[in-house]
């Protein structure tokens, strides 16, 4: 197997423990090294299966096999997302946007705090299992709020992704039980807005 041609689990850039009370050190660590692994793993199988019907000159399930692989792809690339647009609190976490970011969520929404209850109503209502999104649009210069059901639906093409909110129950189910709202809450103390407006930056530059 050619592993530089597959995918890899990332490695945080803080500790399990960093993320509490807002995510405790159980939770992050299951989420991490169980769920969003088994996205990694899942979609390396897909491929090595496709490496296979290659070396075998065999047909495969296309339909099936196509629509697994977007699912695991998008886990992993959300999870991976994810951790990177959250800090400890007190480490980056939590504190309010500056430069480009700020600029942009003030003209288009209004104010940050109009802009974090639609962002939090849109991770509340999300419907069974998905994330929130935020995503920028160059053709029109918006930042546009998307919702993702599962990893791998509405998912915009050529959207970049600013920021990700996991709100599948595996997620916050360890820490808050049913209480979707409670955890959204929470996670306004650890995004980490030095990553968010890297992104756009990055993304208005390119
Ligand atoms: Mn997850």
């Amino acid at each position: 197997m050619e592993t530089q041609k597959m995918y890899v689990l990332p490695k945080l850039s803080y500790d399990y423990d960093a993320l509490a009370p807002v995510i405790s050190e159980n939770l992050l660590k299951l989420h991490h090294e169980k769920h969003h692994a088994a996205y990694v793993n899942g979609a390396n199988a897909i491929l090595q299966k496709m490496d296979k019907a290659k070396s075998e000159n065999a047909d495969f399930d296309t339909k099936a096999t196509f629509k697994e692989l977007s699912f695991h792809i998008g886990g992993h690339l959300l999870h991976s997302l994810f951790w990177e647009n959250l800090a400890p609190k007190g480490k980056g976490g939590g504190e309010k946007p500056s430069n480009t970011i700020a600029k942009v969520i003030d003209e288009e929404f209004g104010s940050l705090d109009r802009f974090k209850k639609i962002f939090s109503q849109a991770a509340i209502s999300a419907e069974g299992s998905g994330w929130a999104a935020l995503t920028f649009c160059k053709k029109t210069n918006r930042p546009i709020i998307m919702q993702v059901e599962k990893h791998n639906t509405n998912v915009y093409p050529m959207f970049r992704i600013l920021m990700v909110l996991d709100v599948w129950e595996h997620a916050y189910y360890l820490d808050y039980k049913n209480d979707r709202g409670k955890f959204v809450e929470a996670f306004w103390d650890i995004v980490n807005w030095t990553e968010v407006n890297n992104r756009l930056e990055d993304l208005l530059k390119s």
